[in-house]
C-alpha cells in the first residue's frame, strides 16, 4: 500500500479549544470540517491522549479557531508541542470567552466557530467529534493557513499525537538542499534562507552560526537534537 497516497488529501489548520469547568485548553488540529446544513453541523477528529480530548468528551462542547497564513509559528509551537498538562497554554495568548464559556484566539486567526457536542464516534486512535453549532464570528479577512503551506513555506513540523507524523518528517528530510538542518523531534526543517525571523536570526544565517541558546521554534529543544539535512 503506498501511504503517501494520503498526502493527496487536503487540509486546513485549527486551534481547537474546550474547557473543563474553570480550566481551559486547545491544541493545534488540522481535521475541521463541516458536515450539514440543517442542522449546522461540524465534526472535528482529536486523539484520545489529548488533554483538549478529555475536556471535550466532558463539556460537550468545543471552540475552533481557524488559523490566518500569516501566523507566527510561536502560537502553533504554544497549542501543538507542549501539553496542557504541563503549562498553561493560554498564557502569554490573546483570547476572549464566547458564548459557551470556551475560550477562542484573537490574534492570528480568522474566524472562530462554537460548537455543542451531538455525537462522539470512536474512530481507533482518534475520537471524531460531532457538534452542532451555537455561534460563529469572522474576525478577519485574509488567507487561512493550510496544512500544506504550513509545511512547505512555514517548515512547520508535526506533533507525534497527530495522524501520519512519520510520513510527514519524511517528506521534510527528502526536500534535500545544502545547509538545511531537520528537528529530529518534531522534524521543523531550519533553511539557512529564511533564517528565524521571529526569534532575532535574520535570513542568510547558516546553522552553524546560530547562537547555542537558540531553539526550535516550535517544539523548544536545542540545537543538538537538530542533524544536517541528507
Ligand atoms: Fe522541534
Amino acid at each position: 500500500m503506498d501511504l503517501k497516497a494520503l498526502h493527496k488529501i487536503s487540509y486546513g489548520l485549527y486551534i481547537i479549544t474546550s474547557r473543563k469547568e474553570n480550566r481551559h485548553n486547545g491544541q493545534v488540529a488540522n481535521t475541521v470540517f463541516q458536515i450539514s446544513t440543517d442542522p449546522l453541523t461540524i465534526a472535528i477528529s482529536l486523539n484520545k491522549n489529548n488533554l483538549t480530548n478529555q475536556f471535550v468528551k466532558e463539556s460537550k462542547l468545543f471552540t475552533v479557531s481557524v488559523l490566518a497564513q500569516d501566523v507566527p509559528l510561536s502560537l502553533i509551537s504554544q497549542f501543538g508541542f507542549k501539553s496542557g498538562r504541563e503549562v498553561d497554554k493560554f498564557k502569554g495568548i490573546n483570547y476572549k470567552q464566547g458564548s459557551t464559556g470556551v475560550c477562542y484566539l484573537v490574534d492570528g486567526i480568522l474566524a472562530y466557530i462554537e460548537a455543542e457536542v451531538i455525537q462522539v464516534v470512536d474512530a481507533g486512535t482518534h475520537d471524531i467529534f460531532i457538534g452542532k453549532v451555537t455561534g460563529a464570528e469572522t474576525l478577519s479577512e485574509g488567507e487561512p493557513l493550510t496544512y500544506a503551506y504550513y509545511h512547505q513555506v512555514k517548515k512547520g513540523g508535526i506533533p507525534k499525537t497527530a495522524p501520519l507524523p512519520q510520513l510527514a518528517i519524511k517528506e521534510n528530510s527528502g526536500q534535500s538542499k545544502v545547509g538545511k538542518y531537520v528537528c529530529s523531534v518534531c522534524g521543523y526543517v531550519y533553511d539557512p534562507e529564511t533564517g528565524d525571523p521571529e526569534h532575532g536570526v535574520p535570513p542568510g544565517t547558516p546553522f552553524e552560526a546560530l547562537p547555542e541558546d537558540w531553539t526550535c521554534p516550535l517544539c523548544g529543544v536545542g540545537k543538538d537534537q537538530f542533524a544536517k539535512e541528507e
